[in-house]
């Protein structure tokens, strides 16, 4: 464009004499800087947009396979296994249909999941492996931050930040990942709590964590939060993101009871004594269930497969110690196979460790902090020897855990 015969950049206005050289196009002109900044708007955007390759279900772990691939890392919990196995497997499915079939009108809801269960059993563990397995970005966000932060809109699109950092910024790829919300119990809406704005703020934070599980498309700020007003956002859709949900839901056992009619310390003539303890009501979960402790209706609907995890028995926890791949003491082993140690454990040893576990009801949570306890002499002091094995009996187990507890 000519002005004053002088040409101008058509895209920043810059002069030639400024700019430099102009490249001329049907009705306009661009400078390099422009055109610089153009390519690479086109660069990201390609990025951001790059295709994946469609899914084919023939690739796709079948739910035996994903279960043993679970039972690799992760101690009991069966029925949570099988659960999520077969959520995760449909959620392939439906992922291959989208990319087959888009003409298709059966169309098939998305699989989200709830896990309930105590703390320390294993369903951060569960998400985490599947994850693995999968190869899809993963990331885990704590429930409880939400309510804290107060500012509802924000906080929900860190989710997906926080997806799409997993992902390299590849939003292809994010769209396709799996989320873990932690403590979803912790925005239950409490029935009976006098104070009106925690009570609100629970349910705001459903309504909008309401709106991610269902699929929407969600403005995500760039990194680290938007800058400048004119930052771009990256527009991220959760129609295909799995999302799974954990939860300690704690007291839920006795909202379980009332709706089978019998008392948590009780007895049922119904079903045994075993069955209707507190730890074993937990099988027995409803979605009525957690309604009854404070997730709104919606909420549930959209979390549409519900499993628990049971509480860790001391066997669970004996195998915890020692059988999955990365098992607490095979860790151990390999920090003194490093400085050329052999670490072995009496037998009881190991169940001094479990007893005391147990005790401290932290499900497996305990086990790595008591293993820690007790080792950190030795591995102050053993790289300075020249042992060449090491091996803890239940008197130096009782002795090092003694001195630094109770
Ligand atoms: P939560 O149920 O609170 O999410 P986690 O999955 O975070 O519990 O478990 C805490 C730690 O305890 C894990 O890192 C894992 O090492 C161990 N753990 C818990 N449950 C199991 C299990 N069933 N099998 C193997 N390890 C477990």
């Amino acid at each position: 464009m000519a002005k004053n015969n002088e040409e101008y950049c058509s895209f920043c206005g810059r002069p030639a004499a400024k700019a430099g050289m102009l490249i001329a196009g049907v009705n306009g002109l661009i400078c390099r800087q422009c055109a610089e900044a153009a390519f690479n708007i086109f660069e990201q955007e390609k990025e951001h947009n790059a295709a994946l390759p469609d899914i084919d279900l023939k690739d796709t772990p079948k739910p035996k396979e994903i279960k043993a691939w679970l039972d690799r890392y992760v101690i009991g919990q069966d029925e949570a296994k099988q659960c999520l196995a077969v959520a995760v497997y449909n959620h392939y499915k439906r992922l291959a249909r989208q990319d087959n079939d888009a003409e298709d009108e059966v169309e098939i809801e998305k699989s989200n999941i709830v896990m309930v269960g105590p703390t320390g059993t294993g369903k951060t563990l569960l998400a985490r492996s599947i994850a693995r397995l999968l190869h899809v970005p993963f990331t885990i966000v704590d429930a409880t931050v939400f309510t804290e932060a107060g500012y509802v809109g924000e906080d929900v699109e860190s989710i997906l930040s926080r997806l799409l950092q997993a992902a390299d910024d590849n939003v292809k790829l994010a769209e396709r990942g799996i989320v873990f919300i932690d403590e979803i119990d912790k925005i239950a809406r409490k029935a009976d709590n006098p104070s009106i704005t925690r009570d609100v703020s629970g349910e705001g934070v459903q309504q909008s964590l309401l709106k991610l599980l269902e699929g929407t498309v969600v403005n995500v700020p760039p990194k680290g939060g938007r800058k400048h007003p004119d930052q771009e956002y990256t527009k991220v859709d959760t129609r295909h993101i799995l999302f799974i949900c954990g939860g300690a839901f704690d007291g839920i056992e006795r909202k379980i009871a009332n709706r089978l009619n019998t008392r948590t310390v009780g007895f049922n003539s119904v079903r045994n004594e075993n069955d209707t303890s507190p730890d074993r009501l937990l099988q027995y979960i409803q979605p009525q269930d957690l309604k009854s402790f404070g997730l709104i209706p919606e909420i549930i609907g959209r979390l549409p497969v519900l499993t628990h995890l049971d509480p860790l028995t001391k066997d669970a926890l004996r195998d915890i110690l020692t059988k999955p791949r990365n098992a607490i003491i095979r860790q151990y082993a390999k920090l003194f196979e490093m400085d050329g140690v052999k670490l072995t454990f009496d037998e009881d040893a190991l169940d001094f460790i479990v007893e005391k576990a147990d005790s401290y009801k932290l499900g497996a949570r305990g086990l790595r902090s008591i293993v820690e306890k007790i080792m950190t002499d030795a591995m102050f002091e053993v790289p300075s020897t020249e042992l060449k094995t090491f091996n803890v009996t239940k008197e130096y187990a009782e002795a090092h855990l003694g001195n630094k507890l109770q």
